[in-house]
């Protein structure tokens, strides 16, 4: 059972989600709140996921999350990047 919902189906995480930052402080005009418990603190996650939907099949998975309830926020996935330099 999935305790949350990684945007897209099928996304798996591959390692622990990383604390970018925490905002609460207004943020695009609007003070940033959680939608279930109304916590006016939020953590911005990211956490690298297997997705095969993807480009390359991985990708990195922000989300913006009060820190009691993770499962509030939708995640928005984006492909990784290519490592390999196109000189
Ligand atoms: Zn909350």
């Amino acid at each position: 059972m999935s305790i949350r919902d990684y945007g897209l189906p099928n996304s798996r995480p591959l390692g622990p989600p990383t604390l970018v930052k925490v905002h609460s402080e207004p943020l695009e005009g609007a003070r940033p709140e959680c939608p279930a418990c109304g916590c006016k603190a939020l953590c911005e996650i990211a956490v690298e996921v297997e997705q095969p939907l993807l480009k390359g099949g991985r990708g990195v998975g922000t989300y913006l999350s009060c820190p009691a309830c993770p499962w509030a926020a939708p995640m928005i996935v984006r492909a990784t990047p290519t490592s390999t330099p196109e000189a």
